[in-house]
């Protein structure tokens, strides 16, 4: 076997593995995506197997056309894959105009002269160009970062390694006569090898970026509490302390607002678990309706939630509960009783640069507090912790050293 062969086996088994790699993702999630890869790598699979029967037919002209048919075929499918990923409606028009002008483009080259430059350049520029519409696609969408750049950069040299071959193969003295030269040139080499590469640095950065999706999924999930669709305790503290932390490190005030729900046992006893699940979850739309995109909503468990405010001081943080008292105030939603009336108690306490997250939250829940004994239904603001300034002869008070979380 020649190397070029050797490689192109390579070529079928790598094609073949990411075939399978895709198809099992796909059969695992619920995601669509996964699929079209699968069916790229298979149909590209199918490809490089019509290239390694080639030298054997007597008129190849067939299986020529059917392998470069399956190719273009094979990138459609990755095309609509990166359009699904990159939540763009497939576009079907653009690719069925790629496919067919890639595919007479592909039969018209084959009665060129066989290793010409015309030929290669009408065989390979329609590859060339669904590598720079899936290049396109990924640049001109929204929230990309960084892995996402490098897929797009990967097309873009798949492009150009497309558009190289025909330069490659005049330098490397021609692309052999008929498929049975071809298979021992230089050029084959050099094509099978750089189809290998492209399929397996594509298939392992697309299987890198679904997986970064499916982690992000899972910790979305992880962070996010299912009925009132705000952040959980972990979610909370995971983004109030990042929020935190940039806010002291710029020198902006912060916030945090507590509300617990009024009687919610009672709502729960004269109405049943399922309309307090109702007002958990309004609850929960009103705050997010009232908060500023910018702040951090929780639900820290049972009834009680917290907000924990960037770029707000004091006086900002009780305007913004006593918004949320009065959307209270107003319609309730059609799912919950007509006679059902819900308040809730609100503790509010502001950050001084240093404050941690804890801190903040303690203050709080010291107003509120006050806010539920005072009679319900209010906001209670945190009066600043007063210094301590200790005895000159005081015994050292013990600390309690808290587990770290
Ligand atoms: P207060 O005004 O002092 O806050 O009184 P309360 O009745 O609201 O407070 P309490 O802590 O005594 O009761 C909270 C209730 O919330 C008890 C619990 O059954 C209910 N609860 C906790 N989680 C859920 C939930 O997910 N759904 C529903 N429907 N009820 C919940
Ligand atoms: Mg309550
Ligand atoms: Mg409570």
């Amino acid at each position: 076997m020649g190397a070029a062969s050797f490689v192109l086996a390579i070529n079928v088994f790598v094609a073949g593995l990411f075939a399978i790699t895709f198809m099992v993702l796909a059969w695992r999630g619920r995601s669509r995506v996964p699929l079209w890869f699968g069916l790229t790598y298979l149909v590209a699979s199918l490809y490089v197997v019509s290239e390694f029967i080639l030298p054997f037919q007597g008129d190849p002209r067939l299986t020529y056309s059917i392998g470069f048919s399956l190719f273009h075929l094979s990138l459609a499918a990755a095309v609509a894959g990166i359009a699904e990923r990159y939540r763009k409606a497939i576009p079907w028009e653009l690719l069925a105009a790629l496919v067919v002008l890639g595919i007479a483009s592909g039969a018209i080259s084959y009665d060129f002269e066989r290793g010409s430059f015309a030929r290669m350049m009408l065989y390979q520029a329609p590859f060339a160009a669904m590598h720079i519409a899936i290049a396109i696609m990924i640049l001109t969408s929204r929230r990309i970062d960084r892995l996402d750049m490098v897929l797009a950069g990967l097309m873009v040299m798949g492009a150009l390694q497309y558009l190289s071959k025909p330069f490659v193969a005049t330098f490397t003295g021609g692309a052999g006569t008929s498929p049975q030269d071809y298979i021992a040139t230089t050029y084959a080499l050099y094509s099978q090898t750089m189809g290998t590469i492209v399929a397996l640095t594509t298939g392992l950065m697309l299987l890198l970026i679904l997986v970064r999706d499916m982690l992000v999924e899972i910790t979305l999930r992880s962070e996010t509490d299912a009925l009132s669709g705000l952040y959980n305790r972990r979610g909370f503290d995971a983004h109030a302390s990042a929020l935190l932390d940039a806010a002291q490190r710029t020198g902006v005030p912060t916030a945090m607002v507590v509300a617990d729900l009024d009687h919610f046992k009672s709502i729960n006893d004269t109405h049943g678990h399922e309309a307090g699940d109702r007002v958990i979850e309004w609850f929960g739309a009103v705050l997010r309706g009232t908060a500023s995109d910018r702040w951090v909503v929780g639900r820290m468990g049972g009834e009680e939630f917290a907000i924990f405010l960037s770029g707000a001081n004091l006086t900002t943080a009780r305007l913004f509960a006593e918004s949320v008292r009065s959307a209270m105030a107003g319609l309730m939603p059609e799912t919950l009783p007509d006679t059902l009336r819900v308040t809730a108690s609100f503790g509010v306490s502001e950050g001084d640069g240093e404050t941690s997250l804890a801190d903040l939250r303690r203050r709080a829940d010291a107003a509120l507090y006050r806010a539920k004994s005072q009679g319900r239904d209010r906001v209670a603001t945190a009066v600043a912790a007063p210094a301590v300034v200790p005895e000159a002869n005081a015994e050292p008070t013990p600390t309690i050293k808290l587990r770290q979380a």
